[in-house]
């Protein structure tokens, strides 16, 4: 029987669409299916990439609402699976594969994006808990987050690879303040993190004291690695945790798309070139020969992505690893979205002007011909700016391609070696 034949035997056994949202993801974690990447020790089906996308996908066509997302399964599942203890593996996965927490990255700062050695929250070690000082920033879903990945500093005096710790911060506490920051989309995903005399305890430290940046960089790989490999046409509605209140929402209900816009955006956000060819033969553009070159152009570029996917799917298949392939992919994918950006405005003229902030503002823009397709591009141009930033710029991206790759010598002035507390600072 292959692996999704069991999962349709078990969708057929199971799926009920009166089940809650938590009540539906506590059957889907709990038998593995949530997150199958995982080890079988470890609450998933140790499944390939390959597989656990076929699995993703026949949730989807059963019908049945998809796995738990966000950065709990993504990042911190395979985090834990690597560094944490067999106590704090049962303490933490369950939550993360039943959706019953959500996770936020508490990495960056202020001052330490690009430079996330340089890092300023304080830990300090009081008894049994740790007690944390300091800021984050541009913490994706923070105001939503149950618990957080934090990585702090624990010794200032040592160089600053190495006086880093990871721990798994409970958010819901007083020292913890989330401010949410609007966002030129209209949306508000980021937030800013203060932390005052907040604790964590020492049981919820993941790997050795001062050895964080090991663990954070498994964190980054599984960021950098899961960019572009995922299928969004499978992304549930529905949002883990106690905060975002889909839990107790009827499973049915969520696990189609809400509304015409929405139900269009995986497609136009796949970035297939098909959605603005058939948009210059709408307009009656197809035929200008700048616009030609420009379909031309966004066809070439998701053809090549296309092949560098086949080749990284291959490699996998074959246990190879092609070095620089993560970060090209990233730097294509950056690539693409702007050239749709452009293409999008181009084509949508002085309509691009105008864009749906709110439910209210994009029903009304949905009805002007042509109205929801132009709502796609202008989100899509709004929010093409995000990934060459997130995960590591397109500039930190060449710097891995030239020095690790190619065998470049790494930028003058390396100040790796100095204690944290001695490094320059601005003023
Ligand atoms: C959509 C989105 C979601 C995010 N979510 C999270 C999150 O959930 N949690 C979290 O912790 N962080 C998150 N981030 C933060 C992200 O990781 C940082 O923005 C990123 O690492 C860049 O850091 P910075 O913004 O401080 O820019 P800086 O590091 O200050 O960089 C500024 C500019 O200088 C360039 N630069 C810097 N250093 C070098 C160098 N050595 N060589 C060449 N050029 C250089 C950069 O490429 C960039 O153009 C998110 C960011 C975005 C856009």
């Amino acid at each position: 029987m292959t692996v999704t034949d069991e999962l349709r035997y078990w969708l057929e056994e199971t799926w009920d669409p009166d089940l809650t949202v938590g009540e539906w993801w506590e059957q889907l974690g709990m038998s593995g299916w949530s997150a199958p990447l995982l080890p079988v020790d470890a609450y998933g089906r140790g499944l390939n990439r390959v597989d656990a996308m076929r699995v993703a996908r026949t949730i989807k066509e059963f019908g049945a609402l998809g796995s738990p997302m966000g950065m709990g399964v993504s990042l911190v599942a395979p985090t834990l699976v690597t560094h944490a203890t067999r106590e704090q593996l049962d303490r933490y996965l369950p939550d993360i594969v039943t959706g019953r927490k959500w996770w936020c990255q508490l990495f960056s700062e202020p001052g330490a994006g690009s430079d996330l050695a340089g890092l300023g929250t304080r830990a300090v070690r009081d008894g049994d808990v740790w007690v944390i000082n300091g800021q984050k920033v541009w913490t994706s879903g923070g105001h939503w987050a149950d618990l957080g990945m934090l990585l702090a500093r624990t010794n200032p005096g040592a160089p600053k690879h190495q006086g880093i710790t990871w721990f798994a911060i409970d958010m819901h506490q007083p020292g913890v303040e989330v401010r949410t920051l609007r966002e030129m989309t209209g949306g508000a995903m980021f937030c800013e993190v203060f932390f005052t005399d907040a604790v964590v305890s020492d049981s919820a430290r993941i790997g050795d004291v001062n050895n964080g940046w090991q663990v954070a960089n498994t964190t980054l790989f599984h960021e950098r690695s899961g960019m572009g490999a995922g299928d969004r046409a499978a992304l549930p509605l529905a949002r883990p945790g106690t905060v975002a209140n889909d839990l107790g929402k009827r499973a049915g209900d969520m696990a189609r798309p809400r509304s015409r816009v929405s139900a269009d955006l995986p497609q136009a956000l796949a970035g297939g070139p098909t959605v603005f060819i058939d948009l210059a033969q709408r307009l009656g553009r197809n035929g200008e020969p700048e616009i030609r070159q420009e379909l031309a152009r966004s066809y070439t570029l998701n053809e090549v992505q296309r092949f560098n996917t086949e080749r990284a799917k291959a490699a996998r298949a074959a246990g190879i690893d092609i070095p620089g392939l993560p970060n090209f992919s990233k730097l294509l994918t950056a690539q693409i979205l702007r050239h749709n950006r452009d293409l999008g405005m181009e084509l949508l003229g002085a309509r691009g002007l105008l864009h749906g902030y709110d439910d209210a503002q994009r029903a009304t823009l949905a009805d002007v011909p042509g109205g929801t397709v132009a709502h796609v591009l202008t989100a899509q141009a709004l929010q093409a700016q995000a990934l060459p930033i997130f995960g590591g710029t397109d500039q930190i991206q060449k710097n891995i391609i030239g020095e690790r790759v190619l065998g470049l010598p790494k930028e003058p002035g390396d100040l790796s070696r100095l204690p944290w507390n001695e490094l320059p600072r601005n003023g």
